[in-house]
């Protein structure tokens, strides 16, 4: 079955075409700048990877234009005979609010649901929705989709988790509440650990870190999600590429008044201009702050790698006292993944929580690869897994599809 992973941002559409059965990446690719003269990249299983511009004027061109690659026409790039090859469609929903606790198969009424759901989600869901229509708009009502959100997996969160201490009638009118991301994430995470492991998904507690542009930490209980660090929005928690993280409410308002700036404008500074790039005043880049840091010794640079590994530290430890212990930790994301100077630094001084990096494995995870990097016989073990939201899109789409529970 060949399952069509569509991830649709404002102006940009991902998306991998998958073979559920083998769990095979037939393509993937992604089509930027929507509305104008669009970037398209497009990479087959077998042979090059092509890139061109063309004018796609809205999401529906560029689901087209991911057809147009798909479908075999004489260019040897087309991994499909026809559009009748695809199967199922799985599209990325970043917000699900408190009405999707699984994920969803689309119907009309799913569709009302979701734009329920629009102003927790202002810039995504629009975005997401506009993927949905466009997909149903070429393929019709024949081809089953499904809708997987992000919010989902941790909707397992209890109560004291989930709430914050604000007046209780916020959350009564508004559903102001911690939601969390990155839950596809998370849950990819959960589920190859276990399977790496040799158990079932709900014996593991695990502590795992989504370290990427976006960061996210999440503590799992039986495979369930518990608690994790981003809330409302994206925006609280650990420190990001651009994102702030954690800050005190109040010095919005203060910042406010002392700067000038509107709170639309606030949320441009603590969203876009903050986290690694605010502090370092150089890039959001993990690894560039690396070589700044290794080359010149840049003082900045170093301040925000280690402002970045203390929140890290910070929500390991609270997330292993809100477990009660945990069998792992697993680090994933662009930096999780690649960077073992950050792992290192993220592992150091935790000793006496039963955590021990092995500096030889630590360096020898190779990129896009799966290892363990703990010292062996150590309380917790310490997991490198590469995430593969779009691979559990398609995991996820296949299981509502078969009325099967699904994972997330
Ligand atoms: P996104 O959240 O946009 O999917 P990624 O998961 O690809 O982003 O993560 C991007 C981050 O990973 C960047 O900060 C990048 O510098 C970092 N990164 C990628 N490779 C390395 C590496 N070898 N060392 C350190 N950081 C890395």
């Amino acid at each position: 079955m060949n399952v069509l992973v569509l991830n649709c941002g404002s102006s940009s559409l991902k998306f991998q075409l998958v073979d559920s059965v083998t769990e095979t990446r037939l393509a993937r690719g992604i089509v930027e700048r929507i509305g104008g003269q669009a970037l398209c990249t497009y990479e087959p299983r077998h042979g090059e990877t092509r890139k061109h511009a063309e004018p796609i004027r809205d999401h529906a061109g560029a689901v087209e234009r991911v057809m147009r690659w798909l479908v075999r026409a004489g260019d040897g790039a087309g991994v499909l005979d026809s559009p009748g090859e695809v199967h199922a469609v799985g599209h990325r929903v970043v917000h699900g609010g408190e009405s999707f606790r699984t994920h969803a198969r689309i119907d009309a009424g799913v569709i009302r649901e979701i734009e329920s759901c629009m102003d927790l989600a202002p810039l995504h869901n629009p975005a997401n929705l506009s993927g949905i229509r466009a997909a149903l708009a070429l393929f019709g009502e024949g081809v089953p989709m499904v809708a997987v959100f992000d919010t989902a997996f941790h909707s397992t969160m209890p109560e004291t988790s989930y709430l914050y201490a604000l007046p209780y009638q916020l959350y009564r009118r508004h559903r102001i509440r911690r939601y969390g991301f990155h839950g596809t994430s998370h849950a990819w995470l959960a589920q190859r650990y276990a399977e790496r492991a040799g158990k079932p998904r709900d014996a593991v507690d695990l502590v795992t870190l989504h370290l990427g542009n976006g960061c996210s930490a999440c503590a799992i209980r039986q495979g369930r999600s518990v608690a994790t660090s981003m809330g409302f929005t994206p925006l609280e928690g650990l420190v990001m590429g651009t994102r702030c993280g954690d800050v005190d409410p109040s010095l919005v308002e203060h910042v406010a008044l002392k700067e000038g700036m509107s709170l639309r404008e606030m949320g441009t500074l603590l969203n876009k201009q903050s986290g690694l790039f605010g502090v370092s005043g150089l890039t959001n880049d993990m690894r560039e702050l690396l070589d700044e840091e290794r080359e010149h010794g840049d003082r900045r640079a170093t301040l925000a790698i280690d402002l970045f590994v203390r929140r890290v530290k910070h929500y390991v430890g609270a997330y292993l006292a809100e477990l009660g212990g945990a069998e792992a930790i697993v680090f994933s994301g662009g930096i999780g993944e690649n960077s073992p100077e950050v792992r290192r630094r993220i592992c150091d001084g935790l000793g006496w929580l039963g955590i021990a990096l092995d500096p030889e494995k630590n360096a020898a995870v190779a990129p896009g690869a799966e290892g363990e990097v703990g010292v062996d016989g150590a309380r917790v073990r310490l997991a490198v897994i590469p995430t593969d939201e779009e691979r559990m899109i398609a995991r996820e789409t296949v299981a509502v599809l078969a009325d099967r529970p699904a994972q997330g």
